[in-house]
């Protein structure tokens, strides 16, 4: 197990004297707090713990979120206490600590737990994204210790992540955790069907390699000979999840896939990626159709970079990805890659705006709930195509089925408010309480005492959750007969 200054010898940058004592502080604190208990494995506790840490010293985190990752059991799982917490280490700490204890204790739900998560999500990324990172490295950690952890549980965890996680973790541009995320899971989540793609790679591994050096030799030359400066060729090999997601789509057959490895050139400047480019196909034939600039326009996620697909002459095939440093850092660690998220505590600022603008305006929405948000439109049904987002006026976030009602948002905000609801605005305008909702709707809902359900209600609304209220106020209240006589 490191230690608290090796731990603090692999952040990346200048550490100050205080920052290196707020870290060791949270070292000793969480190693006392966490003393006696172990993990599955038979590992101390503690073990987890320097792990998540060193995920997130890999991800560029500041002295903060590193302090908060020593933490982030503590709440959950020793007797510490959140006055403790703040006395020691002050309220950005706790908060982050609170934060990641929160997005933690989602319990098992069947299908609502998908949606459950995802609203959890979005709630903590708007205030801070810190602590969501934090949740990713507690998650790849845990996942990468998976098979110590009974086999039911193993798979649910392992799905969650491919299902959540990794997606999250795509959408905010984190390409390497994102990667890793689902690759840690994939072999609990789909076990014969990560057995086959292994067995693919194998038999491709050598031939792979073979063609990738000579390609990669020549390039190196036919680059000095055009006096380009390099900053790194490397290549990568396709992540086996997004390797077995791309098979489906080729009916298995790894030769029609071009990107299983791919050469990557990193250059000094934006000019140099198309010299780049330019050089490639006066060397090498591309196949058609295959160049992709992402640099001119951008993956949604904010990925760049060049793509190019060629025939290698020995009768092979590769993809070639060109970028200059800052495109791979992005494409590899996303919204971490910005410094200016980190000096700012990873709150989005006015000048990432563009960048990232789905999760200002997130975040823009909890504090300013009269402005009518597209932003989350877009961004949710992304993930759900059959799930509308809501929101209340205070712009907590209600995910309901599609053609939903002001009722049934009601009824999913509380019972009281749904047994007396007497009128819904939605957007600021009156609107019927039978009405049809559409997602990135604000709805407000008016009650009175005496207002109550009524059979008509009933074969309105969509979600169980509000037939269900409405059936058992029914019966209370005496209505059971006109209900029954209604239902037949
Ligand atoms: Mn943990």
């Amino acid at each position: 197990m490191e230690t608290a200054d090796e731990i603090i010898s692999r952040i990346e940058g200048k550490v100050s004297k205080k920052e290196a004592e707020l870290i060791k502080k949270a070292y000793d604190f969480a190693f006392k707090a966490h003393a006696g208990q172990k993990r599955m494995s038979g590992e101390p506790y503690f073990v987890h713990v320097v792990e998540t840490v060193k995920i997130l010293t890999e991800l560029g985190m500041d002295a903060s979120t590193i302090a908060a990752g020593f933490l982030h059991d503590v709440l959950e799982d020793t007797d510490v206490k959140e006055e403790e917490i703040k006395k020691q280490f002050g309220d950005e700490i706790l908060f982050l600590v609170k934060g990641v204890t929160k997005l933690g204790t989602l319990k098992y739900r069947g299908q609502e737990r998908h949606v459950e998560s995802l609203r959890k999500f979005f709630i903590a990324m708007a205030q801070d994204l810190r602590v969501v990172i934090m949740k990713f490295a507690d998650r790849l950690h845990n996942l990468r210790t998976l098979e110590h952890v009974r086999a039911d549980k193993r798979q649910r965890i392992a799905l969650e992540s491919i299902e959540v996680y990794a997606p999250l973790a795509n959408r905010l541009g984190m390409g390497k955790l994102k990667g890793e995320i689902e690759d840690a899971a994939f072999p609990y989540a789909y076990p014969k069907e990560y057995k086959i793609v292994e067995e693919i790679l194998k038999e491709k591994k050598e031939p792979y390699k073979k063609y990738l050096s000579e390609v990669s030799d020549r390039l190196r030359k036919e680059l000095a000979k055009n006096n380009i400066r390099y900053v790194d060729i490397n290549y990568r090999i396709k992540h086996k999840y997004s390797l077995y997601k791309k098979l489906q789509r080729y009916e298995q057959d790894i030769d029609k896939i071009y990107d299983v490895v791919a050469l990557r050139v990193v250059v000094e400047n934006l000019e140099d990626c198309y010299r780049v480019l330019g050089i490639i196909h006066a060397t090498w034939n591309p196949l058609p159709g295959r160049i992709k600039d992402y640099i001119a326009v951008p993956k949604p996620n904010s990925y760049r970079s060049i793509h190019t697909t060629i025939f290698t002459g020995s009768g092979g095939i590769a993809e070639i990805q060109i970028r200059t440093k800052e495109m791979h850092a992005e494409a590899e660690y996303g919204i971490a890659a910005h410094s200016s998220y980190k000096e700012q505590g990873l709150r989005i600022t006015k000048e990432k705006e563009s960048k990232f603008k789905w999760i200002e305006e997130l975040k823009e929405y909890n504090t300013q709930p009269e402005q009518p948000d597209k932003f989350i439109r877009h961004l949710k049904t992304d993930f759900f195509n059959d799930r509308i987002f809501v929101f209340t006026p205070k712009g907590d976030v209600i995910d309901m089925p599609e053609s939903s009602t002001p009722i049934d948002f009601a009824y999913s905000v509380h019972s009281d408010i749904g047994n007396h609801a007497v009128s819904a605005k939605v957007n600021g305008k009156m609107c019927s309480l039978f009405g049809t909702l559409k997602n990135g709707d604000i709805v407000e809902i008016a009650v009175k005492k005496d207002a109550h359900p009524s059979t008509k209600w009933f074969a309105a609304v969509k979600t169980t959750a509000a037939k269900k209220h409405i059936k058992s106020y029914l019966e209370k209240n005496s209505l059971l007969a006109k209900f029954k006589s209604f239902k037949s």
